[in-house]
C-alpha cells in the first residue's frame, strides 16, 4: 500500500523551528494538481527554485529531509509541471515514498487552504506558534488538522466477493466504500454503505486494516464482512456503474499496488480463509 514505505520513514511530527535551506523540497499545490517534473525521472521544486523569500510552512519529515508546503504560490517554474495527484500515484517512474509523501502533503495543504479564515467569526487565521493549528486572533477559534474516516468493504458471499466500480471518477474494480456519517461507528458505516450501494445486509463484520490516503483528506477503514440473506443486489445507480459477485479466481485487480481497496481484493483473491 502506498503508506508501506519502509525502510523509509515519514515523520509527520510538527517541528516548529524547522527552517528550509535551498535544497529542501517544496511542495506547491494547485487544485487537485502538483508541480513536479515527471519527464522521464520524478522530482519536485527544492526551495531555491521556488524562492527563499515565499511563505514555506514545515509539513513533516521523509527521513531525514524536511518537506515544506509554499503556500499561496500558483507561478509555474521552468522543467517543472502542474500535474494530477491522481496520475502520480501510478506513475511507475515515481518511488513509493515520494509519492505518499505528496499524497499526505496534499492533505495537509487543503487542510491550510481550507482554514486560511476562521469558520466561526470569518477573520484570517494565523499559523499558531506552539503545534500545527490554526489560531483564529480575534475569537480565539483554534482549527486542528481534519481527517475524515472512511470505510473500504469487502462483502463475501462465499467463494465470491462484491465488486463495484463508480459511475464517475477512478474506472477500475473497487469495494463498496464511504464516509462515516456524525454519530455513527464504523462498523454502522459499513452496514449503512452496503446496503445504499448494493441494497445488501451484512453481518460478521471484521475490522482489516487502515490507510491514510490524503488525496481525499481521508483515513480509510478497511473491513471484511458476510452478506446476511439475500444475495440479489439492487445498485444505486447514481453511484455505481457495476455491482456483481465475483468469483475469487476472476477478480480483476487495479492497476496499481497502492490501496487498501486493492490489497483487500488481493487478499480474497489469493484464497485467504480468514477474512471473516
Ligand atoms: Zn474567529
Amino acid at each position: 500500500m502506498i503508506q508501506d514505505i519502509y525502510p523509509h520513514k515519514l515523520n509527520n511530527q510538527y517541528d516548529l523551528k524547522a527552517v528550509p535551506s535551498p535544497n529542501s523540497p517544496v511542495l506547491v499545490f494547485d487544485g487537485p494538481k502538483v508541480l513536479a517534473d515527471t519527464n522521464g525521472w520524478f522530482r519536485i521544486p527544492s526551495a531555491e527554485e521556488v524562492g527563499m523569500d515565499k511563505e514555506l510552512v514545515f509539513l513533516f519529515r521523509l527521513d531525514d529531509t524536511a518537506y515544506f508546503l509554499a503556500r499561496s504560490f500558483k507561478d509555474e517554474i521552468p522543467g517543472y509541471k502542474f500535474t494530477d495527484v491522481r496520475a502520480i500515484r501510478d506513475l511507475e517512474d515515481a518511488e513509493k515514498h515520494h509519492k505518499f509523501a505528496i499524497m499526505t502533503g496534499k492533505h495537509l495543504s487543503d487542510w491550510y487552504r481550507d482554514f486560511t479564515f476562521c469558520g466561526r467569526c470569518g477573520n484570517r487565521m494565523n499559523k499558531s506558534e506552539k503545534e500545527r493549528a490554526m489560531v483564529c486572533p480575534e475569537c480565539g477559534n483554534t482549527a486542528y488538522p481534519r481527517i475524515m474516516p472512511a470505510v473500504i468493504v469487502g462483502v463475501i458471499n462465499g467463494e465470491r466477493i462484491l465488486i463495484t466500480r463508480y459511475r464517475k471518477g477512478y474506472q477500475h474494480n473497487a469495494l463498496v466504500a464511504g464516509f462515516t456519517e456524525i454519530g455513527e461507528t464504523l462498523e454502522e458505516t459499513v452496514a449503512r454503505e452496503v446496503m445504499e450501494e448494493t441494497g445488501v445486509r451484512v453481518k460478521n463484520i471484521k475490522y482489516y486494516k487502515s490507510q491514510p490516503w490524503g488525496m481525499a483528506s481521508d483515513l480509510l477503514a478497511g473491513f471484511f464482512c458476510e452478506v446476511d440473506g439475500s444475495t440479489e443486489i439492487k445498485m444505486d445507480e447514481n453511484e455505481l456503474q457495476y455491482a456483481e459477485w465475483v468469483k475469487r479466481e476472476d477478480v480483476v485487480l487495479q492497476p496499481g499496488r497502492n490501496s487498501l481497496t486493492n490489497e483487500m481484493m488481493m487478499a480474497f483473491k489469493d484464497g485467504r480463509k480468514d477474512l471473516v
